[in-house]
């Protein structure tokens, strides 16, 4: 563990995105009367909300993966889509350290350039800002796995004696991914019917523990086994994301 280990960051991120969303929550029940503060306070409120479960996915993706990439200037090309503040913007450029696009429309309000002389209206956000990419029609919503990896299933194979063991492990697979899952395990809309809230102690007074957020690189393989099990590849729980 090094002071740069991306989930000890991300950690530490989203506990001070929680504090600020705290405190900004305890404000918002002090404002009295002043409808436009309100509505200002509740939309940053709620962006604060998606940065948190973006953060949340990002450790997700460390835990399940080993690692993690933040959007940079080699995921973006002209032509691409990037997400932001909740709407899509076409990527104009995709510099060393932010991304050019036309200007934004935060909060309602459409933020033009300072000075009316600079020609370009465009607005430059920073990589951190960035919570996805259209490209071609395939949404990602953080950026993809490193080049080579691999399916993060475990292969099974069936048994002969199916009565007693029907399948038995044969270890993860390392099939080159395809596809990514992220699963937000709240109990129900997951499809678990609360198997995944249990902790694993097996006391009669254990806790059920909190929503947590599971991501599964898939091969073509593992694909073609969720799709044909799901039926629909996507749920309100479950984003199914196309890598190739
Ligand atoms: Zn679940
Ligand atoms: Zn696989």
């Amino acid at each position: 563990m090094t002071a740069d280990d991306p989930a000890r960051t991300l950690t530490r991120h989203l506990r001070e995105l929680a504090v600020r969303r705290a405190r900004l929550r305890r404000h918002r029940a002090e404002v009295t009367g002043n409808p436009a503060q309100l509505r200002y306070l509740d939309a940053v409120i709620s962006r604060l909300g998606d940065e948190i479960d973006h953060r949340r996915d990002h450790l997700a993706i460390v835990a399940s993966t080993g690692s993690y990439q933040p959007w940079s200037h080699c995921h973006f090309r002209v032509g691409d889509f990037a997400r932001i503040g909740g709407a899509w913007y076409p990527v104009l450029h995709a510099g060393w350290r932010a991304l050019t696009v036309p200007p934004l429309d935060l909060l309602g309000e459409r933020r033009h350039h300072p000075n009316p002389e600079h020609g370009v209206d465009t607005g430059s956000v920073a990589y951190v800002r960035v919570y996805g990419r259209r490209r071609a029609g395939r949404v990602l919503h953080t950026p993809p796995p490193p080049e080579g990896a691999t399916c993060t299933c475990r292969v099974t194979i069936p048994t002969f004696n199916a009565e007693f063991v029907p399948e038995r492990d044969a270890g993860l697979c390392t099939e080159p991914a395809v596809a990514r899952l992220t699963i937000r395990h709240d109990g129900t809309t997951c499809g678990c019917h609360g198997i995944c809230l249990l902790t694993d102690t097996d006391a009669a007074d254990a806790a059920s523990r909190a929503p947590w957020v599971e991501v599964v690189l898939l091969c073509d393989a593992h694909t073609y086994e969720h799709t044909a099990g799901n039926g629909a590849t996507e749920t309100a729980a479950i984003t199914f994301e196309d890598l190739t």
